[in-house]
């Protein structure tokens, strides 16, 4: 009976914290990360004349320059500033792993990825003359020698010609991964103010469901801010790809973090005109601007109560 009792007050805490724990988030766009995707010595995509990791790092320094002139109240911190990777990073993998580490243990509310796409290649033949082919039917006396004209291929690849932009959120089936990192990554605040030992510890499962109600949230809160980026690009006259849920190697970062989390791809490295764009300073402050003209609208939906 007792037991019973602490368990419905248990649940009634929890759910007071629950509350408590929206409410606090109505203005909750405290800490957003930038994160320019891949730097030295991950070139990622390469295009005619220049690199993903360059054309990232330009977008965002550029983005968090908007973000924080026009969000002066929210502090914007990018995981790289420089063109190489911090440190001793090595390829991709450690680089996720720092990535999310840094975006977990600044607190970020928002996790914004930038990222340039690339069009494999194909290859195709084509005849390029005829040889001939000598075989042989029957056996014994029977046997006929026989010939053949047969075609002979040149092979050659062609570019990839697709263009335009798309955003990604991680597959909604990876959202137990993205629980445990939510689990993880913020304990202290299930827990009341930081640093506050005196603030009795939620069990296990408890601290299961308040992950499970924040994964849900955040997955809400990143498709709607990877549409409202899709939509910026429409009216800068971009080609949209759409929004996708993606579950490869690059998008692990997205539910490794704590947070609602995007990966923008801004265009293609192996469209000519759109490496053009995405060098070009104009081109870059466009990128730049309808990122932040979604972040804006996103933080205003937040702030008036309208998500979830
Ligand atoms: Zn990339």
């Amino acid at each position: 009976m007792k037991g019973n009792f602490r368990r419905i007050i248990g649940v009634f805490f929890l759910l007071f914290c629950g509350l408590g724990y929206v409410q606090a988030q109505k203005s909750a766009l405290r800490t957003i990360i930038v994160d320019p995707g891949h730097g030295l010595p991950d070139p990622g995509a390469r295009g005619k004349y220049s690199n993903e990791s360059d054309i990232t790092l330009a977008v965002a320094k550029k983005l968090v320059d908007k973000l924080r002139d026009s969000l002066p109240g929210v502090k914007v911190l990018m995981t790289r500033t420089d063109r190489n990777l911090p440190g001793r990073l090595e390829n991709a993998a450690q680089a996720n792993r720092w990535r999310a580490k840094f975006a977990n243990e600044n607190h970020g509310d928002l996790f914004i990825c930038i990222h340039v796409n690339d069009a494999p290649s194909t290859t195709h033949r084509k005849v390029v003359g005829y040889r001939t082919k000598v075989y042989y039917t029957g056996k014994g006396s029977k046997r006929r020698r026989h010939t053949r004209r047969v075609p002979r291929y040149s092979y050659y690849k062609v570019a990839g010609t697709a263009h335009g932009t798309e955003t990604y959120v991680w597959a909604v089936r990876k959202n137990d991964s993205k629980q445990d990192f939510v689990q993880n990554s913020h304990p202290e605040e299930l827990y009341g103010e930081k640093g506050d030992s005196s603030v009795p510890m939620f069990s296990s499962t408890e601290e299961k469901i308040l992950a499970t109600i924040r994964t849900k949230k955040f997955f809400s809160r990143s498709l709607l801010l990877a549409n409202l980026i899709e939509e910026q690009y429409v009216k800068q006259g971009r080609f949209s790809r759409g929004v996708k849920q993606r579950n490869e190697v690059g998008i692990w970062v997205l539910h490794a973090t704590a947070m609602p989390s995007i990966l923008t791809e801004i265009g293609f490295m192996t469209d000519r005109s759109e490496e053009d764009y995405m060098n070009s300073q104009g081109g870059q402050l466009q990128i730049a601007s309808n990122i932040l003209q979604a972040v804006i609208k996103y933080k205003q939906l937040l702030d008036a109560g309208n998500v979830h």
